[in-house]
């Protein structure tokens, strides 16, 4: 069985500075955050990226999007604005494979990105 990162978090083998937490989905603070706020929300399945989701995957990818905009509300970000960005493949300048949402905000984002 080959190993993930982020499986490692959600199985407690690997620390996490934890956030929020449901029967689906785990958030924790970026171990490198790139903004004040950065945080990742992730599925407690294992989901290599979005090029994975399949239709059955519909109410779970919806509940990413709404618990993620919570997660900012509650960080304070709402009325400053926030940027939610997931990573997919080479290109998309994903390096952990397992899926995942950043959260980030606390300062303004650059755009377009690198
Ligand atoms: P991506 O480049 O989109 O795949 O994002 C992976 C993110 O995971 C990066 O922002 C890393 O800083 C972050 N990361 C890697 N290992 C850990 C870890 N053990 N705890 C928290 N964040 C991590
Ligand atoms: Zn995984």
């Amino acid at each position: 069985m080959s190993s993930c990162l982020f499986c490692d978090v959600v199985n407690g083998k690997l620390p996490c500075d934890e956030m929020y937490s449901d029967e689906n989905l785990l958030a924790f603070r970026d171990i490198s955050p790139q903004a004040p706020t950065h945080i990742l929300l992730i599925p407690r399945a294992h989901i290599g990226s979005l090029a994975e989701l399949k239709e059955a995957h519909a109410a779970l990818a919806g509940e990413m999007i709404l618990r993620a905009t919570e997660i900012a509300a509650d960080e304070g970000l709402a009325a400053a604005g926030y940027r939610f960005v997931i990573n997919c493949g080479n290109d998309g300048g994903q390096t952990v494979g397992h899926l995942h949402l950043h959260i980030l905000g606390g300062r303004s984002l650059g755009w377009p990105p690198g």
